[in-house]
Formats: structure tokens, sequence, C-alpha cells
């Protein structure tokens, strides 16, 4: 059981989760969060329910030199905004392919940046409940152990690994992370950003940089030039389902060809959006073409240690995934 708040402003929340530090929790669209209740993955003695604060945290719209989301706003309305859609097309993208209708109109962008790590082991809805109370407890739950570790397996990480396997599985913060967005976040000693990409900071580092007295408040975009083309692909085995890799791709052209700015980030493979930065070398100031792309991924995760066919086709898989994003940018080029 739990107690129940439905703050009026921002400011008011904060108070609560000050108040009661890790013992509460924010509620926003509840798709994930309820769901982890039930897995008893989350168990808050504290509901801090935002909703009434929409007027203040639901903008979406330009401001201050750049656009400006608010954590309550839908993924359904991001989607289907059209300055998005023109000038951030990946996110775009990105919101379009979480969960189902149903899902994206309940789900917020604050939700979903700041959900917890996903593993069959830990808060998969699919796996049977009573398989994982017979487990000994994961770091994710507060033991010492890690029960994909070793395992060969299309849902974990292939790098940047400690000690837990499960991987950055927010949609929307890959995408963000591609276009050197900033989160701000408020708490009872003010106000501060983070960049995106370093949100999410893995398991040894408590996961995110959000303290439990702090709210996420906005994200910014920057404005970008105008021949930025984006895109965002993601391979899943159930349509409604969460990325086993995503590839948020963005990329700036000259006219004749030369490769002026790319940003290449992958969700699904490790604890935090994984940056390919050995591909982004490889074409960055370059002409581009077909051939040009295929050499830059043919060799990308090389080092990582697999363990079996899984892991093998899950590293295939990333690199025909990062190639198809950088194809498609081209033909977006016209
Ligand atoms: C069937 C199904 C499919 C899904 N598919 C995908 C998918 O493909 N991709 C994907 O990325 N996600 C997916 N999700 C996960 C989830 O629905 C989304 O991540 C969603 O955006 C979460 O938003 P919410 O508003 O419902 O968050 P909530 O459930 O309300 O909250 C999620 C977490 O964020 C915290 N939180 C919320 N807002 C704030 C804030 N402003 N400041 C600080 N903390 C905050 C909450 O305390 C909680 O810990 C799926 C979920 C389901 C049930």
């Amino acid at each position: 059981m739990f107690e129940y708040f439905e703050p009026e402003s921002a400011q008011e929340a904060i108070s609560l989760l000050g108040r009661y530090g890790e013992e509460a929790k924010i509620l926003a669209g509840g798709t994930e969060l309820l769901v982890n209740v039930r897995q008893k993955a989350a168990s808050p003695k504290y509901l801090v329910n935002i909703k009434k604060t929409k007027e203040q945290l639901s903008l979406l719209g330009e401001k201050d030199e750049g656009f400006r989301l608010g954590p309550l706003c839908l993924l359904h309305d991001i989607e289907q905004e059209p300055y998005i859609k023109r000038n951030y097309s990946a996110i775009h993208e990105a919101a379009h392919q979480i969960g189902s209708f149903q899902i994206r109109n309940m789900a917020t962008l604050g939700g979903n940046i700041c959900q917890d790590r996903k593993c069959v082991y830990y808060n998969q809805s699919h796996v049977d409940l009573f398989m994982r109370q017979s487990l000994m407890d994961c770091w994710a739950r507060g033991g010492k152990v890690c029960h994909a570790a070793g395992k060969d397996s299309l849902f974990h990480s292939l790098v940047g690994v400690e000690k837990c396997w499960a991987s950055c599985s927010s949609d929307m913060l890959t995408a963000l992370s591609c276009f050197d967005a900033t989160i701000e976040i408020r708490g009872k000693n003010g106000v501060r950003t983070v960049q995106a990409s370093s949100f999410w900071t893995g398991p040894d580092a408590g996961n995110k940089d959000l303290g439990s007295d702090e709210l996420v408040t906005g994200v910014k975009l920057p404005h970008l030039p105008e021949e930025t083309r984006s895109v965002y692909l993601k391979y899943k085995k159930d349509p409604k389902d969460f990325a086993i890799v995503s590839v948020a791709a963005r990329m700036r052209m000259e006219k004749n060809g030369i490769c002026e700015e790319m940003a290449l980030y992958l969700g699904g493979i490790a604890p935090v959006p994984y940056r390919a930065v050995s591909v982004e070398e490889a074409l960055k100031g370059k002409q581009i073409g077909t051939e040009a792309i295929v050499d830059a991924v043919k060799d990308f995760l090389e080092e990582t240690k697999t363990r079996g066919p899984a892991m093998e086709f899950k590293v295939a898989r990333t690199r025909s995934l990062l190639k198809n994003a950088m194809l498609r940018l081209l033909e977006l080029r016209g």
C-alpha cells in the first residue's frame, strides 16, 4: 500500500520528494511504474502524481533559442507535432515506434527517459513472477548477482557492462542523445541541466543522474541547420516490444557530398545510449556513398566477447541497422 499525492505545482511535487526521499516515486502516465510495482521491482510508499501540474510541465514549442518539451508531453503528441516531424525526424520516428497507440496516449516523455532498465530477470512483464522470485535477488533488486551474466542473449547488453547486463531501454533518450538535447532537472537546491547522452549513468553510478528529491522539468533541443537529416530504426521481436537494438542517426552533408556532421547513438546494446564513435570518425569530413558506409560499419563491435549465436546475431543486426540508417540518410538528402 502507498500514500497518494496530487500536487498542484512542480514546486509542491519537489517538496514532497524532498520530504519522502527514496520512499517516494513520481507517477506520470503510469505505463511503466505501475507494471514495475506489479512485478515487485518497485515498492514506493508514497506516490506523487504530477498530472495536475500539466499546465507547467507539458509545453511543446519554441522557447529560449531551442525547442522545449515538457516532461508531461504525451508520446503521441510528440509523434504528431509537425515541427518535430520536420526538424527532428528521429524523435518523431522513435516516439512512433514505442509500445502501442494506447501506450503512447498515456505515456509521457519524462516517464520514458526516467524509466527503469529492463531485464527478464528483473522486471520484464512476460516472465513468470514466480520464476523470478525463486531466484536470488540480482543487482537491480539490491542483491549481488546478475543472472544474465555469462548467458548468450539477445535482450542484454553487448558492451560497457560492469555488473548488471540490463541495457538502456528508453527509445526517447537514445533519439534525444543524437541531437545533443539537454535535460532540465529541478530539486530543492535549484535547477541544473545535463546532456541527454549522460543522463543514464550505468548501474555502478546509480543508473541515472537524478536525485531522489529531483524532478525532470523539461527537455531542450537545439536548433539545427536546415540541411540536417535524421532517422530512427528499431529492431524488436514484437511490434509492441522494447528494442533489441535501435539506432538514432543524424547527419549534415554539404552539396558536394562531404559529411559535415554525424551523430550515431545505439539503444539496447549497452547500459546507456551507446555512441558509435568509430563509425562517426570513419565518415566525418569524407565523401559519403554506399561503399564508405559499408566499410565504416564492417568491424563495428569487433572487440565484443560474444558467447553464442544470439549475441553474434545481435552484433550482425547492429551493424546492418547502422548501415541501413546511414543509407536512409543518404536517400533523404535527395
Ligand atoms: C506494453 C509496453 C510496451 C512498451 N514499449 C516501450 C518501448 O518500445 N520503448 C520504450 O522506450 N518504452 C516502452 N515502454 C515503457 C513505458 O511505457 C514508456 O517508457 C513510457 O514513456 C513511460 O512513461 P509514463 O508516463 O507512463 O511513466 P511512469 O510509468 O509514470 O513513470 C516511469 C518512471 O519515470 C519516473 N518519472 C516520470 N516522470 C518523471 C519526472 N518528470 N521526473 C522524474 N521522474 C519521473 C517515475 O517515477 C517512474 O520511475 C512500454 C511499456 C509497456 C507497458
